[in-house]
């Protein structure tokens, strides 16, 4: 739209795609969106990236689910529908019909195998309450804790690192309070592509003077405005991070005050560090030893320091150790707990860190209450009105999987979520879809776990529902509807309350702002967040210390929310990669996104700007590493890791180091998960997708 006055009216609410949660003004006209404008919600001050303001007409897309869809009797399962006609292989169903057939189903399974025959992944793209909702279901429904998310493969190991040693998975501070810091390191993560906005205020912080400390094997735009870039070996995080501690250690450079007023097993930390001089790790991580030490002077000698990462450092065998790592150096410097300090693992999905709030994992009920702890079984028993819960840890994303191959899980209700696209070694995933009697697939579009589906329940996308969805900065927002849903798509919370009632569950919501009312019950991180406070506000920072508090934007300042109030020094040790590469597969593996496309591809290869920018598949390779092969920029080549091969257009990248493919994930023609090693971290249990040993050849030129 050129004249952007041209609309009938403007809704507020939030970008769909990442977990800054910038807000924007929807502009409607004849009951479609036309045109986005950020305005001035707290994260983002009227700033959009190109997703939040050009990718919003995939909910035009003539691929939306209109219709709920029952398999035919006989259809085979899997990629060969083809989403613009899924009449082939599904035939048309009234809404009773498909919640009866998905119910029957479902519950078919729980009263022949057991409950835990049956398992359910959520979404970090619904709301609070949807993703409320769907945990109480599968934990009411059928009596086990085997509910979990994507956050299993974004962030589960910081999460499980700070909740071991600070006492709160969540950010201590958000990205804004850059704004007052005078150092800041940014490791593992991208987010001038990734978290855009976010990287404004990153690059406005050097524009400042302040310094940047920019840690990464792929070297990424942001080090144009580093002071410092420090490009790692891939899998060399611990061992450069134990050195830069060992340095500060070393030259007496550590917050004496802090660590002895706030933190505990310091002197476990200052001995396991002696084990770690630069001289030593140089070689290991790939940093000059003198680097290294200057880094962690720089870092040492600011006023107030921050620490930002992503996937880089959470998606290994040793991501809770990489963050166990990061944690300690905010700690040693005494960087947690004022303005313009903090610890911040930038969240990837926009309601990834409100659907963890809101129980959607399988160790912990709502606000990380433990599944294991019997008051805590008890609280939730009372409020819900049920004697079932079980105090059993479920299994997580990858480990369900897992399960369907060895028959202890037959049959799944999947909202919002595409494993089948998005989960490591995806041969192994599609064959466990294939598998199971019977899957509940609840979405926008036919996505590729959809087409494995014996039921397809057609949903409403963002603009079309109400509902708060909370950031990577802990700020809950409003959500409001723009457009209606496409012909009989309805609200996800709505589908789910209907499939409950037909599992035999007494519920009785009729609006999500009931659903809110319940969980500000059983969750103090919503004190005096009302429904209604949002949506006169649109936004509130938890913890809220009184109704008129916008909340705070730093905590920690008076003590860790754990028993003795002190945050723990946890020592890390070096776990090399899962597979390392060989004559076989002599290169480096590694997955992420582009700034144009989102995750699985399934919302923005489907908006027209995104598309036509970036719309085809593609890696990376360092330029001198494509000589040597001779391959040109542009040519295809073939990718084979131990788990499957994938053809792809290559680019030339300086960036990226030699001997090493950098490949986005968007692309279901080149799917990146085909490749990747599913090997986990042992404590988050997050999947290694960040490093695989892999083979490259020439296939042909374009
Ligand atoms: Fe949306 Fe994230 Fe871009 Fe903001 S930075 S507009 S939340 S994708």
């Amino acid at each position: 739209v050129k004249d952007t006055q041209d609309y009938d009216r403007e809704v507020e609410s939030i970008c769909p795609f990442c977990g800054v949660g910038c807000q924007v003004s929807l502009r409607v006209k004849d009951d479609k969106v036309v045109y986005v404008e950020g305005i001035n919600g707290p994260a983002n001050e009227g700033r959009l990236c190109v997703k939040g303001r050009f990718g919003f007409d995939y909910i035009n897309h003539d691929h939306r689910l209109t219709k709920p869809l029952i398999r035919k009797e006989g259809a085979p399962k899997g990629l060969n529908v083809d989403p613009a006609n899924p009449l082939t292989h599904f035939r048309e169903a009234t809404w009773d019909e498909a919640l009866d057939y998905a119910a029957n189903g479902l519950a078919k399974l729980r009263d022949t195998y057991g409950g835990d025959a049956v398992s359910g992944f959520g979404s970090a793209k619904c709301t609070n309450e949807e993703a409320y909702l769907f945990q109480k279901l599968i934990r009411t429904g059928f009596g086990h804790n085997n509910v979990d998310h994507c956050t299993r493969l974004c962030h589960a190991s910081s999460v499980s690192a700070l909740l071991e040693n600070v006492g709160s998975g969540a950010v201590t501070a958000t990205f804004n309070e850059i704004e007052n810091a005078d150092v800041a390191i940014v490791i593992g993560s991208n987010p001038i592509e990734n978290h855009p906005v976010a990287a404004t205020y990153f690059k406005q912080f050097t524009k400042r003077g302040g310094k940047l400390i920019v840690m990464d094997p792929r070297g990424t735009s942001l080090s144009r405005f580093a002071t410092h870039m420090l490009q790692f070996k891939p899998g060399g995080d611990v061992s450069m991070l134990n050195a830069i501690m060992h340095v500060i250690a070393e030259e007496g450079l550590t917050d004496d005050a802090y660590i002895a007023k706030h933190t505990e097993n310091w002197e476990a930390m200052r001995e396991h560090l002696k084990a770690f001089p630069p001289e030593d790790m140089a070689e290991i991580c790939g940093i000059p030893a003198e680097t290294l030490r200057e880094t962690a002077r720089t870092f040492a000698a600011g006023k107030a320091g921050m620490i930002f990462w992503g996937m880089g450092i959470s998606q290994h065998v040793h991501g809770t150790d990489n963050s166990r790592c990061l944690i300690s150096l905010a700690l040693m410097t005494g960087n947690v707990g004022r303005s313009g300090t903090g610890l911040h693992p930038l969240r990837g999905q926009n309601n990834v860190q409100g659907a963890s709030d809101a129980g959607l994992i399988p160790m912990f009920l709502p606000d990380y209450k433990s599944v294991k702890d019997p008051a805590v079984l008890a609280e939730f028993s009372a409020e819900w009105g049920v004697d079932n819960l079980s105090d059993q840890p479920g299994l997580t994303v990858v480990e369900i999987m897992d399960a369907v191959h060895d028959g202890r899980i037959k049959g799944m209700y999947i909202l919002g979520e595409n494993p089948a696209m998005s989960d490591p070694d995806i041969t192994h995933v599609r064959e466990a879809l294939e598998r199971m009697e019977f899957l509940v697939s609840q979405d926008i579009f036919l996505t590729e776990t959809a087409s494995y589906a014996d039921v397809v329940l057609p949903a409403a996308a963002f603009a079309e529902k109400t509902g708060t969805v909370s950031n990577t900065n802990r700020q809950v927002q409003m959500g409001r509807p723009a457009v209606p849903p496409p012909d009989e798509a309805k609200e996800d919370w709505w589908i789910t309350v209907e499939l409950a009632k037909r599992l035999g569950l007494d519920w009785t919501y009729t609006h999500p702002s009931e659903v809110f009312a319940e969980m500000g019950r059983l969750m103090p991180s919503l004190n005096n967040i009302t429904w209604s406070r949002l949506e006169a506000q649109n936004a509130v920072t938890y913890p809220s210390l009184s109704p008129e508090d916008p909340g705070q934007a730093v905590v920690f300042g008076d003590g860790f929310p754990r028993a003795n109030k002190r945050a723990r020094f946890t020592p890390a040790a070096i776990l090399p990669p899962a597979e390392l590469p060989d004559a076989d597969y002599p290169m480096v593996l590694t997955t992420g996104r582009q700034l144009e496309h989102w995750h699985t591809g399934s919302m923005t290869r489907r908006a027209t700007v995104l598309d036509a920018i970036e719309p085809e598949a593609n890696c990376s390779m360092n330029p001198k590493t494509l000589r040597e092969m001779g391959v040109e920029p542009g040519d295809m080549v073939r990718l084979t890791t131990r788990r499957g091969s994938i053809e792809v257009m290559v680019r030339a990248d300086y960036g990226v180091a030699e001997n090493m493919v950098f490949l986005p994930f968007a692309y279901v023609e080149a799917a990146a998960n085909m490749l990747t090693n599913p090997a986990l971290d042992p404590y988050g249990k997050i999947a290694e997708m960040k490093f695989a040993a892999v083979k490259v050849e020439r296939t042909n030129s374009i």
